[in-house]
């Protein structure tokens, strides 16, 4: 007998490790990871290029229409790349043009709409992990389970640093650090679905845990959410 699927969501602030822990989630169980993270930056990457004046409502409504996320597993990479309409977005999502004005766009209600609704369907068949900073508030209030990830700041400012300087040298310590508080920041203090713990999430604080012990812990969350029942029509009594 199969194991019935759940939704698994993470939020917290920015660098927390969700990600990371997201993914080697979604491999252990054999389910979808999905970065909701990368949709937004996406939608950004694709403002910038077409200089959308995003402080008008119908001039983002209109380029909305023309946007198309999807997802491509990529082997290399053990997880999902984001396609923004044809192309791979995933080269440039990340990039610090990009990860200035993510938050801004990430607050306008239209951009949370567009990408609420696409996640939403994402998660109908279940077997998900999402990350984000919304997943157990306003995308998934019923999932099964959800995590809500923190880290102390400085660890947080250092492990970006050592992503982002990988491919991008010139960075400083104080961007990365100014980005990340800027970013928190707009998300907890947005109108629109702003970041918070969900009262009925499990607060990880990863400062001083190894990644084995990250999985570990979640884990046995896991296990202890599917064990008390069987899924409806697996053996339930009419
Ligand atoms: O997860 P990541 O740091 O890549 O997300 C980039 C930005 O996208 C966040 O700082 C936030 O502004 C926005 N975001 C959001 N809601 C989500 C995921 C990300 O507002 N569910």
């Amino acid at each position: 007998m199969s194991r019935r699927k759940i939704i698994i969501a993470i939020d917290g602030y920015s660098s927390c490790g969700k990600s990371t822990l997201a993914k080697e989630l979604a491999v252990k169980l054999g389910y979808n990871y999905i970065d909701s993270g990368a949709m937004y930056r996406a939608i950004t990457l694709y403002f910038l290029r077409n200089s959308v004046d995003f402080s008008d409502h119908s001039k983002v409504l209109d380029a909305l229409a023309n946007i198309n996320l999807s997802f491509v597993f990529n082997e290399h990479r053990g997880a999902s790349d984001i396609y923004l309409n044809d192309e791979n977005a995933e080269p440039y999502i990340r990039d610090m043009i990009v990860s200035e004005k993510v938050s801004q766009v990430a607050a306008i209600k239209e951009v949370r709409s567009f990408a609420v609704a696409q996640q939403k369907r994402m998660g109908r068949k279940k077997g998900i992990v999402m990350d984000g900073r919304d997943i157990g508030t306003a995308v998934f209030p019923d999932a099964e389970l959800k995590l809500f990830m923190t880290a102390a700041p400085e660890v947080r400012v250092v492990r970006r640093f050592k992503e982002l300087y990988e491919t991008n040298p010139e960075i400083t310590i104080d961007e990365v650090r100014h980005n990340l508080e800027l970013r928190d920041y707009i998300d907890s203090t947005r109108e629109e679905s702003p970041l918070h713990q969900a009262a009925d999430a499990v607060v990880l604080d990863n400062s001083g845990l190894t990644r084995e012990e990250q999985l570990e812990f979640v884990m046995r969350l896991v296990d202890k959410n599917l064990s008390p029942a069987l899924s409806e029509g697996e053996g339930g009594v009419a």
